[in-house]
């Protein structure tokens, strides 16, 4: 069987780094908040091209924290896609705000702007973009509409390491990026981790406190937090396989540019091919089909996998029945969770897989 992902079949290489790491840190004698987290959110942030970064335990309570760093909670609202992993939305709802959905566009599955503007009220505090399956797109775009509505642009990069646009990376953009480490993001970890990227030093010392029970100085507490660190055995591992990064993206992009020549089938779409390489990093490939679930059938007989992002959007699951949303409805979120089928582009794939998964999806 042809897998979504495959960790077992990661590079031996890689494996022994990770070993030699997780040992260092046994016998450091420091599991939380020491040196390892210290270097890798200083490296994280240099790649990022920002001031600060603050580690956290998932992506999750990245978004989460960095609402309350800024303020953002009851009262307000805070716009975004139902088309993301729910977790986005668990995320604004716990920081007290409230999200509104927008419409998505159906060749990308991102956010629309003229619908986002549809669902601007007085109570609006910022547009949380969700750099969906690894893209990101016109971010001037974003800032501008942004900047004359005197909201916030935040980010959510669970799924976009270092996808950039015009030279700048994801997370870089907003007032802060969220970053997810879950094991099967284009970075991960071997369990969870997550980290808030930000510009602004204030911000990142807030969610510093924020991250850990509230707590300024040992034993004095500005605030009500929370308990969100990222591990100090993460962050070591985070320090190895970030060296891989760049390698793994290259791969999945190499494999998106076989998908996008060699599929034929006319009864499946592609999304938009973006319009550079750097702005994909393909977290994952998706099709549309009208008849995705025979697709996805026909595909596990042929001995490959394929999962669903997402199939139920989020205005749709039971918690967020009657949550305000664009007044013209989510139509093309409707239709592209219908349709959807996310098929394998993990970077352990061989050549000779993705030759096979052409010919089976042209076969359909
Ligand atoms: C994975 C993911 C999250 C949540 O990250 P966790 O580390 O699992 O909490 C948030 N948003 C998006 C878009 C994601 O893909």
């Amino acid at each position: 069987m042809i897998l979504m992902n495959n960790f077992k079949s990661e590079p031996e290489e890689l494996i022994f780094e990770e070993i030699t790491a997780v040992e260092r840190v046994i016998r450091s004698g420091a599991y939380i908040l020491g040196d390892e987290v210290k270097k890798f959110e200083e490296l994280w942030a240099q790649y990022c091209g920002v001031g600060s970064a603050v580690g956290v335990g998932n992506g999750m309570d990245a978004i989460e924290i960095g609402l309350k760093t800024i303020g953002i909670g009851r009262g307000d609202e805070v716009i975004t896609t139902a088309m993301t992993a729910f977790a986005t939305v668990v995320a604004i709802i716990r920081s007290g705000a409230t999200p509104v959905f927008a419409d998505v566009n159906l060749d990308t599955a991102l956010l629309n702007p003229e619908s986002v503007e549809r669902c601007i009220s007085d109570k609006t505090k910022a547009v949380l973009l969700v750099h969906l399956y690894g893209q990101i797109l016109d971010m001037d775009r974003w800032e501008a509409l942004c900047n004359k509505h005197h909201i916030f642009l935040l980010e959510d990069c669970a799924q976009a390491h270092l996808a950039s646009w015009e030279g700048k990376v994801a997370g870089a953009f907003g007032r802060w990026g969220a970053y997810s480490f879950y094991p099967t993001k284009n970075l991960g970890t071997l369990g969870d981790g997550g980290m808030l990227v930000m510009n602004v030093d204030e911000d990142a010392k807030q969610a510093k406190v924020l991250r850990n029970y509230g707590q300024v100085d040992r034993y004095h507490h500005s605030m009500i937090g929370g308990n969100s660190r990222l591990d100090e055995l993460h962050a070591a591992l985070l320090s190895v396989r970030v060296k891989w990064l760049k390698e793994f993206t290259i791969r999945r992009q190499t494999i998106a540019k076989t998908y996008h020549n060699g599929i034929v089938n006319p009864k499946v779409r592609l999304l938009a091919k973006p319009p550079n390489e750097n702005c994909h990093v393909y977290h994952l490939f998706v099709l549309q089909c009208s008849q995705r679930d025979e697709l996805s059938t026909f595909l596990r007989e042929q001995g490959i996998s394929s999962l669903i992002h997402y199939p139920i959007p989020a205005h749709q699951q039971p918690p967020c029945q009657g949550m305000k949303q664009d007044p013209q409805g989510l139509g093309f979120t409707e239709q592209h969770a219908t349709e959807c089928l996310s098929i394998p582009i993990h970077p352990n794939l061989s050549a000779q897989d993705v030759q096979h998964i052409v010919d089976i999806i042209n076969q359909f």
